[in-house]
């Protein structure tokens, strides 16, 4: 198959995926939480709001800084009122638009050093997981994003997790490494935002399924088993499709 004709599939899945199934949407409302999903091709950023802070977490492809803007501002939330921007882990569909943010509007970046190295540029070590993930891995190989430096560097385990309140809002950044050396995982309330650990499904966004990128399947269904025993939470909020119950999550991990 030609590279743009499988370009042009893995377009149409993502549209038929992002388009229909996975909205831009504000998925949690409640008096002193509004968490809004922003949804571009396939790759979500979450704005939380609490205790008068903004977080941003993750920052999809590069290139699709002005789609993300005009999605901001469709919900109400201008990008110069956001106070940090935290990244699940460095990979370009996460970290693309960083930079721009950083540049632009003074953001301060958190993110794991363990991918600061990728972020300058480093090698991106990818596994696929199934053919539609080597489709597109494919696809998607000679994607670079502008590099930048991480303001909040998190060190890895045994570090202890860093405290939102050095934002002004309660929550906290755990070093969760195996998507990447770098990758975090971030706790509000019971909301567990787990970039890459996970994916929710094409056809049912809800529904948990192994992501298309790992390279260590059993150390990845160890750290989701782990993540599991954090008391708490009652949902996952992956960097693609979902949101996930966990009591699903509970339910893939025995299959
Ligand atoms: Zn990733």
């Amino acid at each position: 198959m030609k590279k743009s004709a499988v370009l042009a599939l893995a377009a149409a899945l993502s549209a038929t995926a992002c388009g229909f199934r996975v909205p831009s949407e504000p998925i949690a409302t409640q008096p002193d939480l509004r968490i809004v999903r922003l949804n571009v091709a396939s790759a979500n950023v979450y704005i939380v709001e609490q205790a008068g802070t903004r977080l941003m977490i993750d920052a999809g492809n590069p290139g699709d800084e002005a789609e993300y803007e005009r999605l901001m501002r469709e919900h109400d939330i201008a990008p110069e009122s956001i106070d940090a921007l935290l990244l699940t882990h460095g990979h370009a569909d996460h970290a693309g638009t960083a930079r721009y943010f950083q540049d632009t509007y003074g953001m301060e970046v958190i993110g794991g050093a363990g991918d600061q190295e990728m972020i300058h540029g480093g090698d991106a070590k990818i596994c696929p997981t199934s053919f539609l993930a080597r489709v597109i891995g494919w696809s998607r190989s000679g994607i670079t994003i502008p590099p930048f430096d991480l303001d909040m560097a998190l060190e890895p385990r045994p570090a202890p997790p860093l405290s939102l309140q050095e934002i002004g809002m309660p929550g906290v950044v755990w070093p969760w490494p195996g998507h990447t050396d770098g990758s975090v995982v971030t706790v509000i309330g019971e909301h567990a935002f787990v970039g890459d650990l996970i994916r929710g499904g094409i056809l049912d966004p809800t529904e948990p399924n192994t992501h298309f990128f790992m390279c260590d399947l059993e150390e990845n269904r160890e750290r989701i088993r782990e993540l599991l025993t954090l008391p708490g939470i009652t949902t996952w909020h992956p960097g693609h499709f979902g949101p996930l119950a966990v009591d699903d999550v509970r339910a893939y991990l025995e299959d």
